[in-house]
């Protein structure tokens, strides 16, 4: 029988660990982590996520500032709000909302943001201490994966693990996360070739390819671990991941569904993140 990983819970749980470690903080230390949210025009999407993630600093007790700059802002205005925040001392963490409009070059605003304030972790300081296991901060939704794997105590060393997904913030960050894991690590992507068997061959199956229920059942090893990374819109507009849920969840052991799998973990990594960023900053 299927055993459904509840990311809803599991991040619900660590958000109450986190809200006690910032009461402990304050009261300790009298230190209140801080996270800047900037957002560049008016993208719903965009919208929906930065007012989450205002919600959830306000429960854990994070205090949060929200910079929102008109769509046509030229680059150098951008670069200078980060330059500034990376000034703030009662800034612990900077975030600028992607994705950005097509006249901005989001790797120069990435590379801007001060290292130990780049709670998103997707700066080329960050992404190479990823490399050398040397991390202060990881990205976020790898994290909330391997949160996720191990709070379902799911084992990870010296099973294979195949990550469908290349992309800079999710399968390449995994895959090095899953190699300190001492898992194997296979990663496959548009040009891989016989993906089908390479699946098959998966005890932890983890999908970030951005296509709706694009992973069927006899893609699946019977006993695997399933991650659904994906958020599509189904044909009828509903809210769908990679993994054709209903036929996978009889062949594999753990899946993850979506919504409430791996997403509401990303969300809850960002917090924890972001008190990393203080503790670091105040040399606590
Ligand atoms: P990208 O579009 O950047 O990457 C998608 C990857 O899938 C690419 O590496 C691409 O290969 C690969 N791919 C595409 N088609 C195929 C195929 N037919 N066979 C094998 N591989 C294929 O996406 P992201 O990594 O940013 O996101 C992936 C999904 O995860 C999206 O649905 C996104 O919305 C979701 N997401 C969810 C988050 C959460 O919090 N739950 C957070 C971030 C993302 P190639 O490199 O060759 O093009």
């Amino acid at each position: 029988m299927v055993k459904i990983i509840n990311g809803k819970e599991i991040s619900n749980s660590l958000i109450e660990k986190l809200k006690e470690k910032v009461d402990k903080l304050k009261l300790e230390s009298n230190v209140c982590p801080s996270l800047a949210v900037i957002m560049v025009g008016d993208n719903p999407a965009s919208k929906i996520y930065v007012n989450n993630k205002k919600r959830i600093c306000e429960k854990i007790g994070i205090k949060s500032y929200e910079f929102v700059l008109p769509a046509n802002a030229p680059e150098s205005e951008l670069l200078k709000l980060i330059c500034g925040l990376n000034k703030r001392e009662d800034i612990n963490g900077i975030l600028v909302q992607l994705p950005l409009p097509p006249h901005i070059n989001e790797k120069k605003i990435i590379e801007n943001i001060a290292p130990l304030k780049d709670v998103d972790a997707f700066n080329e300081t960050n992404v190479g201490k990823i490399m050398t296991g040397n991390f202060k901060f990881l990205p976020c939704t790898p994290a909330g994966i391997v949160y996720l794997l191990k709070e379902s105590n799911i084992k990870i060393e010296g099973q294979h693990c195949v990550i469908i997904g290349r992309s800079n913030i999710v399968g390449k960050p995994l895959a090095m996360l899953m190699l300190h894991n001492n898992a194997t690590v296979t990663i496959c992507h548009s040009k891989t070739q016989g993906l089908r068997e390479i699946c098959k061959t998966a005890d932890i199956l983890i999908a970030a390819v951005g296509k709706p229920k694009f992973i069927s059942s006899d893609m699946i090893k019977p006993g695997a671990v399933v991650v659904d990374v994906g958020i599509n819109r189904d044909i009828n507009g509903y809210v769908c991941g990679d993994v054709d849920f209903e036929k996978v969840k009889d062949v594999a052991s753990y899946i993850t569904p979506v919504p409430g799998g791996v997403g509401p973990m990303t969300i809850a990594m960002l917090m924890k993140n972001t008190i990393t960023a203080a503790l670091l900053q105040k040399n606590i």
